[in-house]
């Protein structure tokens, strides 16, 4: 089933600098919010948008002797992410204090998995156009307590303080530095937050913030990468920089080619690029230093003496697996090699989960091709033009199947079809219902659609002398038989029977 993944790997970006090429070497760092609606190590709830602080238990805002409880939820929700990467569950896992100071931390440091993450070694592929993809390894993927949000727009001389967020549960994801231009950059992030929105594990709405990634870029000499590749030494890549908290796929692809030219330029003029954490201005479209980059000796991570270590059982795992989804990738080449779809097409379908079923139900016993094309092309290009989604679409599965029905048994015309489409779209109905009663039926009795056109034939003679000796002009007949038959003949009958009055 897995056949769609032979494919070739894209060409890395090269940058042209004034002393020869440069390529671009990226590796992602994600923060996915696990979808649970308590946090990590307390009850409180995580809904969005609520009254500030109002989701904050004794435990989030760190009041003395309060001890956190871990949610096993989370846990499980942090193993079917790993699962859905194909990464190894650690079975023991731990919690580390990353001790530091700031106003929307209250207990003074985060708890999180420096040491013994929960998930290890995975991979995504990412793709990049029909047969053409990259595979991406995971490092890792601990669970980590979110912070709060520091407010300083809202009064001139004070800052406010919302720990809504505080202590829900985050997932980091650790990419490998195996991304080689911007727009690989963004598609691993599409791909990561179309998985695990298969998965229900994250949301995946980064405009709440529900996922964020913090993008490392260095630039390198060609060759440099291979040679990284063989041998897996870090020193063959350049010094990277790392560009914190972006959430948009269009920021962070600006801020990966603004932050190389940059690098490029410094090196080029025979700086050296100092390690730190930046920022990216997308008012000003650049990056800006924020901080030089800590090691974790900084933090003076230890392990939380309130919490054990984390051992979960190789049979829960499995329940876990067991209750897995078909995944993207599994059901694009499923719709490829069982239905018959184009990988654009199946790759169209599968991009959200909700559209792939809706698919699905209407392909359901007809043909696939033809339902793909109706979904897309109709369906897909009438939901985009209104901005709906597909869980907002008028037309349903069962009734858009209704309309191919009635094309597959002949009984109305593709033009009849889209006409009858329209109108489910505006008032809805059973299509069948509709068709008949408004009288939609294509004629396909030769002997009704042959006196059509003998009667149009016989009313236009010099028409037919033209015809007669240039056979493009037959299209003119076609057009007066449907017209006279108010659209309702079969255009292919008719253009048959015209070629052969016409004797061609
Ligand atoms: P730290 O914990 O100090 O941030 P990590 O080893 O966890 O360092 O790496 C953080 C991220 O930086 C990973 O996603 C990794 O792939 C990426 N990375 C490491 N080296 C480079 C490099 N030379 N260029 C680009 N990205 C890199
Ligand atoms: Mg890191």
């Amino acid at each position: 089933m897995l056949d769609h993944l032979t494919y070739t790997a894209p060409e890395p970006k090269v940058i042209a600098g004034a002393k020869g090429d440069w390529e671009l070497v990226i590796g992602l760092e994600v923060h996915a919010q696990v979808a649970s609606n308590a946090k990590l190590f307390s009850g409180a709830s995580t809904t969005f948008g609520a009254e500030p602080n109002s989701n904050v238990s004794f435990v989030d805002a760190a009041m003395p002797g309060m001890l956190p409880v871990i949610n096993e939820y989370c846990v499980a929700q942090a193993v079917r992410t790993g699962l859905g990467l194909k990464a190894a569950i650690n079975l023991t896992s731990a919690f580390d204090r990353k001790n530091y100071f700031y106003p929307d931390l209250p207990q003074g440091y985060q708890i999180s998995q420096l040491y013994h993450p929960i998930v290890g070694e995975g991979e995504i592929i990412v793709d990049m156009g029909p047969g053409v993809a990259r595979r991406v390894r995971i490092e890792r993927i601990h669970l980590e307590q979110d912070a709060g949000k520091s407010i300083h727009d809202m009064d001139p001389a004070l800052s406010f303080v919302d720990l809504n967020r505080t202590g829900v549960a985050l997932m980091e994801i650790v990419s490998r530095p195996d991304i080689r231009s911007p727009e690989e950059a963004a598609a691993y992030v599409a791909k990561l937050r179309q998985i695990m929105r298969y998965l229900g594990t994250c949301d995946g709405n980064m405009q709440n913030g529900n996922l964020r990634a913090d993008v490392n870029v260095s630039v390198c000499r060609p060759g440099d990468y291979e040679r990284y590749q063989e041998t897996q030494d870090f020193s063959h890549l350049g010094t990277r920089c790392e560009i914190k908290n972006m959430n948009s796929l269009r920021f962070i692809q600006a801020a990966i080619d603004y932050e190389a030219r940059r690098q490029i330029a410094i090196l080029e003029d025979g700086g050296q690029i100092v390690q730190e954490t930046r920022l990216y201005d997308p008012d000003r479209g650049e990056t800006r230093s924020m901080r030089s980059k800590e090691e974790a000796h900084d933090y003076r991570y230890f392990p939380d003496p309130d919490l054990l270590p984390l051992e979960i059982e190789q049979g829960w795992v499995d329940d876990i697996a067991a209750s897995m989804p078909e995944l993207p990738d599994e059901k694009k080449a499923r719709f490829v090699q069982v239905l018959g779809l184009s990988e654009y097409d199946a790759g169209v379908l599968t991009a959200e989960v909700e559209s792939a079923d809706f698919f699905e139900a209407v392909a359901n016993g007809r043909e696939g091709k033809q339902a793909a094309n109706w979904v897309i092309n109709e369906l897909f290009g009438r939901l985009n033009k209104q901005g709906l989604s597909i869980a907002d679409s008028p037309v349903s599965a069962a009734q858009l199947g209704g309309v191919l029905d009635l094309i597959g048994s002949g009984e109305i015309s593709g033009k009849m079809a889209k006409d009858l489409f329209e109108i489910v779209w505006t008032e809805g109905g059973d299509p069948a219902e509709i068709a008949a009663a408004r009288g939609m039926k294509q004629v396909t009795d030769t002997g009704a659609i042959e006196a059509a056109v003998d009667e149009i034939i016989a009313a236009n003679p010099a028409q037919v002398e033209k015809a007669r000796a240039n056979p493009k002009l037959a299209g003119w007949f076609t057009g007066q038989v449907l017209k006279a038959t108010g659209g309702k003949a079969n255009p292919a009958t008719v253009n048959e029977l015209v070629a052969k009055k016409l004797g061609h």
